[in-house]
């Protein structure tokens, strides 16, 4: 135990999105901030989510478009293949270039910074592995979260994301387990460099996304290769030399397999904190309970990002941080606005949706909801007679047709999605949309047209 006490107006207990976000917010405001984290700056999303994994997307997008440029005739030669270290090094160069960013502009803003873990004390003290402790009349828990193995014998030998953004080669053969967006993204651009993947999901594919989009997804996987089995409940993994096989609970053995991959699930990072110390609550899925305004039970104490049950998406968490600091050294009151968030899945083709799905939308408007779809073969693929599919919808309620949810499945649904999104937030109606004039020949000239 120490007796060193160092006293700030705010500690930040992680320097991932939220955690940062939040520091540089409030040292904006002119508070005197500490941010304590052990690993690296950026947490999930620069060190082991969405940036690698875009990154892999992107490479992945590359080499699908060298196998159509050569089929529209281009002389790229044969599927010309991947080399990992070379791209690891440009990848992992982008994400150096943003922990240098991070540590310039830490520095600037007077944040100290401790590169260790931190566990409650009590209400308004947490203590750093080097027994050094802090007091704060505020503190955030940005923690995060970490992937999960299913409880399942022989679990250990998969990997789960994190393990993904450590392979410096595609797998020959590989599973993947699970059926959410992590699932997906990864099956796919896998497929695209040269795997042979199979997708094995137990319920829903993307649930909480548009069904039709998600099938239509389906079947652009099943055209690339993707072997997608929806049904299928694991019950065990054996080793079979270097590689798996894997026991379904009808006790099948499935095929060997190099590679096994597991994308079930997330747990929020919590049990290093010691939350009792403090007397913050957690709910019953080991989220931090927090209010709309980010505050746990505990005065002073607030919790944003994926250690809470917000939705697990990097702009989220930052929203939620800067928002929280704006209330509390900003003179603001603003909450954060948790409705209408656009999100995309990088898959391949993606698929960005914004607003409620059909579903959704007929089980709070029933007979009320208009839906208009547009499918179609985008240009590029049209011309190099590949047999990927998009297709757009628009939910619509009311004789207004008020429109509250826009999902689009294709080529740049993921750059499309963005404008659209802050149309639909400020309110629209398929009116407004048909009398912007379209933009010619794109894929995002659907969204306007459709009748
Ligand atoms: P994190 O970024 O996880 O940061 C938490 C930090 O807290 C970590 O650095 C950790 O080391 C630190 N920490 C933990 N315990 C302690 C402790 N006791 N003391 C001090 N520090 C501690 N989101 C998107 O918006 N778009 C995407 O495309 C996307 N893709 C993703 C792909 C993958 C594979 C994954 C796993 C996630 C993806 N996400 C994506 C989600 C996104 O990464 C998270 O929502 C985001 O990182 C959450 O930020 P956070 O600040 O809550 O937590």
């Amino acid at each position: 135990m120490s007796d060193v006490l160092r006293d700030f107006d705010l500690i930040v207990i992680g320097g991932g999105s939220g955690g940062l976000a939040g520091a540089f917010r409030a040292a904006e405001h002119g508070a005197r901030v500490a941010l304590l984290e052990p690993h690296l700056l950026g947490g999930t999303c620069v060190n082991v989510g969405c940036v690698p994994k875009k990154a892999m997307w992107l490479a992945a997008d590359v080499a699908g478009r060298l196998r159509m440029a050569r089929d529209l005739g281009f002389d790229v030669g044969e599927a010309p293949a991947l080399d990992w270290p070379t791209f690891i090094a440009h990848r992992q160069r982008y994400i150096a270039n943003i922990h240098d960013s991070y540590r310039r502009r830490l520095d600037a803003a007077g944040i100290v910074v401790a590169p260790m873990r931190a566990r409650f004390i009590d209400a308004r003290t947490v203590e750093c592995m080097d027994g050094v402790r802090l007091s704060a009349g505020n503190i955030l828990i940005a923690t995060g979260g970490h992937p999960l193995r299913p409880p399942l014998p022989g679990a250990e030998l998969g990997g789960v994301s994190d393990d993904f953004f450590q392979w410096t080669a595609a797998p020959e053969r590989v599973a993947i387990v699970g059926g959410g967006y992590i699932a997906v993204e990864l099956a796919g651009l896998l497929q695209a460099l040269g795997s042979h993947v199979d997708l094995l999901v137990r319920g829903r594919l993307l649930d909480g996304f548009d069904g039709e989009l998600v099938d239509q997804l389906a079947e652009d996987y099943r055209h690339a290769g993707v072997h997608l089995q929806l049904g299928y409940h694991l019950s065990a993994v054996e080793r079979d030399g270097e590689g798996v096989r894997l026991r379904d609970t009808g006790g099948a053995l499935s095929e060997r397999y190099d590679r096994l991959l597991f994308a079930t699930g997330r747990r929020a990072n919590t049990a290093s904190l010691d939350l009792e110390a403090a007397g913050v609550l957690v709910d019953a899925d080991g989220y931090v309970q927090v209010d709309v305004r980010h505050s746990t039970n505990v005065e002073g104490i607030h919790a944003v990002g994926d250690v809470t049950a917000d939705p697990a998406l990097t702009p989220v968490a930052i929203a939620a941080a800067r928002r929280l600091m704006d209330r509390l050294y900003g003179g603001a009151s603003a909450l954060l606005d948790q409705r209408d968030i656009p999100t995309v899945v990088f898959s391949h083709p993606p698929i960005g949706q914004v607003g409620l799905t059909e579903a959704q939308a007929r089980e709070r408007h029933g007979d009320q909801v208009h839906v208009y779809r547009a499918g179609f073969r985008p240009m590029l693929h049209a011309l190099a007679n590949s047999p990927q599919r998009s297709l757009f919808k628009l939910i619509c309620i009311g004789d207004e047709r008020h429109v509250v949810g826009i999902h689009l499945m294709g080529e740049a649904a993921d750059e499309i999605l963005q404008g659209f999104a802050v149309a639909l937030k400020r309110g629209i109606s398929l009116e407004d949309l048909r009398d912007t004039i379209a933009i010619h020949p794109t894929s995002a000239e659907e969204v306007v047209l459709m009748r």
